[in-house]
């Protein structure tokens, strides 16, 4: 297990990760049709930004399912 991804499961366990979109977001709207209470596209619909940190466990939960089912992984925990 490299450092990063031990980083990556504690912050997970103690729910403090931070939700963030990279600039390789291509605006599918996959990640805010999963998850529309964290993501929200940009009124010029060329990308997705996080308009809410995910705070309850539900939330958390819709963010990995749309991190694991965005195309170009553009949406990372940190
Ligand atoms: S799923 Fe990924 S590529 Fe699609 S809108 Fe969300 S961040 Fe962008």
């Amino acid at each position: 297990m490299t450092p990063n991804m031990l980083h990556y499961i504690i912050q997970i366990m103690t729910r403090k990760a931070t939700v963030y979109i990279q600039d390789t977001c291509i605006a599918c709207d996959n990640c805010v049709r999963l998850a529309p209470e964290t993501f929200a596209l940009t009124p010029d619909q060329l990308m997705v930004y996080v308009k809410q940190q995910p705070e309850s466990d539900t939330a958390r939960h819709r963010c990995r399912h749309a991190q694991a089912a965005c195309p170009v992984q553009a949406i990372g925990f940190r």
